[in-house]
């Protein structure tokens, strides 16, 4: 008898939707490999976090590893700044940033007309602030960039500085409780000293002169404060890798210890190459008990609304799978983080489908991948944070509760 003992994950960021004209993308998808791997499998749908809660990619992907949103995620910043590869610790407190551009105290381009040279900005900022305490910042793809604070007397409980909307003033860091005043005041003194460095700095003195915006402010918001996380290791005795493109992805699975395994196939868009993607993953089961994979591109479609573009990039994902079918000691999982349907162009609390394929799992009359089918497969309802606990249980890894 063969046992799964390796667990593979596919997360189809967003792939889950409302029905358009009567059928969902998923639905109206080619998926001749999902549907088989659903017809030898078990389906069923899954409320990442609860029923009627909209989850962000970054909540749900942390009930589906089995940590307890509520507890571990206080905003965004502290999974943007592992993502950017910044070695973030606990009690960091940590901000997702943008170069922007401000002009007699507006901010009148939130991107900085899409800047993409901006590491010896930010190697500048790192060598010439000085707001009395360790801070760490790095550029991220585009525009973006990360930074923390590091130190005694840190507070996430601060505003930002983003005005949110083009051509309104920049806003000063509040503190939303006297533990973070001190806190707050730092953050200004940094922006106020990073005008300085960024002002007259010689990749923006070359911007100016070809007519473009100066990157000279940094906007940051997302403060979060970086949780103490027990790493997936020692809690499941799993060694596991992160297979995405997205940095929020790789921000999780790196603050729960994860391997990140990079693959060169571009932003994890519609683009991208998924083929490529899925291939790393299946390599990384060689030296990995568990392996998450997040594809980004059908959320990305839902997103822009297009329904053709969502229905079509599912069919790729599906050409992909064609490799995944061979596999013979894993479990295979392919689920959603959330639906994003194109209709509502946003996340929405609509339960995603989840299938469970591998040796044991009770085979249920279920022979498509889509939200509708899945809904009458044998797991029934579930919640994300119970998910590794099932998986845990179909590859035998779990203890008895009890005699
Ligand atoms: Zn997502
Ligand atoms: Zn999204």
């Amino acid at each position: 008898m063969r046992v799964s003992n390796k667990i593979l994950f596919f997360v189809l960021d967003g792939a889950s939707d409302r029905p358009v004209g009567g059928m969902t993308p998923l639905q109206d998808a080619v998926t001749p490999n999902l549907d088989k791997l659903a017809d030898t499998g078990i389906s069923g749908i899954m409320d990442t976090i609860a029923p009627g809660i909209r989850p962000g990619s970054d909540t749900a992907h942390l009930s589906l590893l089995g940590y307890d949103p509520y507890k571990y995620y206080t905003g965004r910043g502290p999974f943007e700044a592992a993502g950017v590869g910044i070695d973030v610790e606990a009690g960091d407190v940590a901000f997702r940033c943008n170069f922007a551009t401000l002009k007699d105290g507006n901010i009148v381009d939130r991107r900085a007309g899409r800047i993409r040279e901006t590491s010896e900005l930010a190697r500048s900022i790192c060598e010439d602030v000085d707001v009395g305490m360790n801070f760490i910042f790095k550029e991220s793809t585009g525009h973006r960039a990360a930074m923390v604070i590091r130190g005694e007397g840190l507070s996430a409980d601060v505003t930002s500085n983003d005005p949110k909307k083009e051509d309104k003033p920049m806003k000063e860091f509040h503190a939303g409780s006297p533990e973070a005043e001190k806190t707050a005041k730092i953050l200004n003194d940094f922006v106020a000293q990073s005008i300085k460095v960024l002002d007259g700095h010689p990749v923006n003195v070359e911007r100016i002169n070809a007519g473009k915006p100066p990157a000279n402010v940094i906007l940051l918001r997302g403060a979060g404060l970086v949780p103490n996380i027990r790493p997936f290791e020692e809690r499941y005795g799993l060694k596991p890798a992160v297979v995405a493109a997205a940095g929020l992805v790789i921000g999780i699975g790196k603050m729960c210890g994860m391997e990140h395994i990079g693959y060169d196939g571009g932003t994890g868009g519609v683009d991208s190459d998924v083929k490529g993607k899925v291939k790393t993953a299946i390599n990384a089961l060689e030296d990995h008990d568990y392996v998450l994979v997040n594809i980004k591109g059908a959320d990305e479609a839902g997103h822009d609304g297009a329904y053709e573009k969502k229905r079509d990039f599912i069919g790729k994902v599906d050409e992909a799978f064609a490799n995944v079918l061979d596999l013979t000691d894993t479990m295979v999982v392919v689920t959603a983080d959330h639906s994003t349907p194109v209709s509502i162009k946003d996340h929405s609390a609509d339960p995603v489908p989840i299938m469970i394929n591998g040796d044991g799992v009770r085979v249920d009359g279920v022979g498509a991948y889509n939200e509708i089918d899945a809904a009458n497969g044998g797991l029934h309802r579930i919640k994300g944070m119970d998910l590794m606990h099932i998986l845990l249980d179909l590859i035998n890894r779990t203890e008895k509760f009890g005699a």
